[in-house]
């Protein structure tokens, strides 16, 4: 159900990042589910949808920023991640290079994003294990190594996607009241 703004107890961004094709888009409708709007914002090549949840007996209200394509370029501007509390920094499981790209994006948010951001990592597309090029041990330890936190999920078949944020989002919850 979507809380009128007014109603909310907490509001926060987060952002998705990641390179291309690693499912970002896909998370976040998965994350919006039936709530899913899309505010285009083309002169910045932004959108993002809300998504109500319920923690630790306050409402939140996450406003979480999708990319329009622009990572490919690895043209995101700073304003995207400007006053992100939380970050899901996603790869794609069956392509090693995704992976070995999330370190170069984990430096990029923290030189452009808050300090105490809560980033969780993700391995997207486990749904596809037979493809897989990046085993769950290399995703934990790079996690672990980093101070953030883990999980692998699947947008496809909606494996993990709502635990991933729910804990993104609790963590964030407890930083900041
Ligand atoms: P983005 O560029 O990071 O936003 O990635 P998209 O969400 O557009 O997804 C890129 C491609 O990967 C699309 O063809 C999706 O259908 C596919 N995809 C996304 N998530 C999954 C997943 O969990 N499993 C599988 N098998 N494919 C996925
Ligand atoms: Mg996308």
């Amino acid at each position: 159900m979507a809380i009128a703004e007014e109603e909310c107890d907490y509001l926060f961004k987060a952002v998705l990042v990641g390179d291309s094709a690693v499912g970002k888009s896909n998370l976040l409708s998965r994350i919006a589910r039936g709530e899913f709007r899309l505010d285009s914002k083309p002169t910045i090549g932004v959108e993002f949808a809300y998504r109500d949840v319920r923690v630790g007996g306050s409402l939140v209200k996450a406003q979480i920023w999708d990319t329009a394509g622009q990572e490919r370029f690895r043209a995101i501007t700073s304003s995207y991640y400007r006053g992100a509390l939380g970050a899901l920094l996603v790869y794609d499981i069956t392509r090693q290079s995704t992976f070995s790209n999330s370190v170069k994006w984990l430096k990029e948010m923290r030189e452009l994003g808050t300090d105490d951001m809560v980033i969780m990592l993700i391995g997207n597309k486990i749904d596809r294990h037979h493809m897989r090029q990046v085993s769950e041990d290399e995703g934990r330890s790079l996690a672990e190594q980093e101070g953030l936190y883990f999980m692998e999920t699947s947008a496809l078949e909606n494996r993990n996607v709502e635990e991933a944020f729910v804990q993104m989002v609790t963590r964030i919850h407890e930083i900041t009241t």
